[in-house]
């Protein structure tokens, strides 16, 4: 049924011990969508991952997967879909065919292709080394293609590309994106804001176990931020002075013609505000240290 959502949560909450971690969470992801989950470390994002998976039961609140509670389908959800989380699990001692060979027996997959699937990530020609002798961009792609394995409608992943080199991340960028024209749902955790206003469909900001904002990355810029234009001028002496004006305001038009009619422009460009400010703007916070 393409109008169920792929992930439904309704006042999700998990608790540990005094401390609330996800905190009443309320949202749904459409099918095909992918959200990004953005939020500093400690914010809830892995603990709420948790409860999407089945590996954490909600203490309040539920989660429905293509319809199904994960609390009493979770074998079923679980088969349909991928899951790629910071700990690896792969079987060091294997090479990258005997570990997808491997979980796809597990999954009950039967005819993969493996070798197609070590070409889609990168890891042809070093496909029958031992993962022990990977690098970590390396290991992190046999895991996003471990998650692949099923054909999963959801895929979940978390901080994907966190700490990869760049050949490495712009690869697993790029099969979120396959995977979406796939059809799958994605659900991506990062504190990356701009590999979150790259990929997202739509973000939510998590803070302190609870969603502030969710919304399209435009949306969110369009209520929140602001567009301003940027300047160099030339000062006294030669030298370099720095002018802001902020646009979409009833005095923009008047800066912008002072700007060029009484000073001398040497450069001359204009920004919009990018989701690290908005979630400033909102939280307080700064998504990374
Ligand atoms: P990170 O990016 O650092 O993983 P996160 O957004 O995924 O952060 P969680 O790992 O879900 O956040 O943690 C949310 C809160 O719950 C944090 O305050 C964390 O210290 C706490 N927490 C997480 N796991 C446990 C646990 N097993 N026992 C006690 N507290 C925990």
């Amino acid at each position: 049924m393409p109008d169920t959502p792929a992930i439904h949560v309704q006042d999700l909450t998990y608790r540990y011990g005094p401390l609330t971690a996800v905190d009443h969470i309320s949202f749904a992801v459409g099918q095909g969508e992918i959200l990004g989950f953005l939020g500093p470390n400690g914010a809830g994002k892995t603990t709420t991952l948790g409860m999407l998976t089945g590996q954490l039961r909600p203490q309040e609140g539920h989660a429905l997967l293509l319809g199904m509670d994960i609390t009493q389908h979770t074998a079923q959800i679980q088969s349909q879909i991928g899951v790629c989380f910071e700990t690896t699990n792969l079987y060091e001692g294997m090479t990258a065919e005997e570990n997808l060979r491997f979980f796809s027996r597990l999954f009950g997959v039967k005819n993969l292709d493996v070798a197609a699937l070590i070409q889609r990530v990168g890891l042809d020609g070093r496909s029958r080394d031992r993962v022990e002798s990977y690098s970590k961009g390396m290991k992190q792609r046999l895991m996003i293609a471990r998650a692949l394995v099923n054909q999963p409608r959801i895929l979940f992943l978390d901080e994907p590309t966190e700490g990869l080199d760049p050949v490495s991340a712009e690869a697993i960028r790029r099969l979120i994106l396959e995977e979406k024209q796939r059809g799958a749902t994605i659900f991506l955790t990062t504190h990356d804001m701009l590999e979150a206003d790259r990929l997202s469909d739509r973000v939510a900001f998590i803070s302190q176990g609870r969603i502030v904002a969710l919304d399209t990355p435009h949306n969110l810029k369009q209520q929140y931020g602001k567009r301003v234009v940027k300047a160099q001028v030339a000062g006294p002496e030669g030298r370099m002075e720095a002018r802001e004006i902020t646009l979409d305001t009833p005095e923009t038009a008047g800066a912008l013609q002072d700007l060029f009619n009484q000073e001398q422009v040497i450069t001359i460009h204009s920004e919009e505000a990018s989701l690290e400010d908005i979630f400033i703007q909102l939280t307080g916070q700064r998504l990374t240290k």
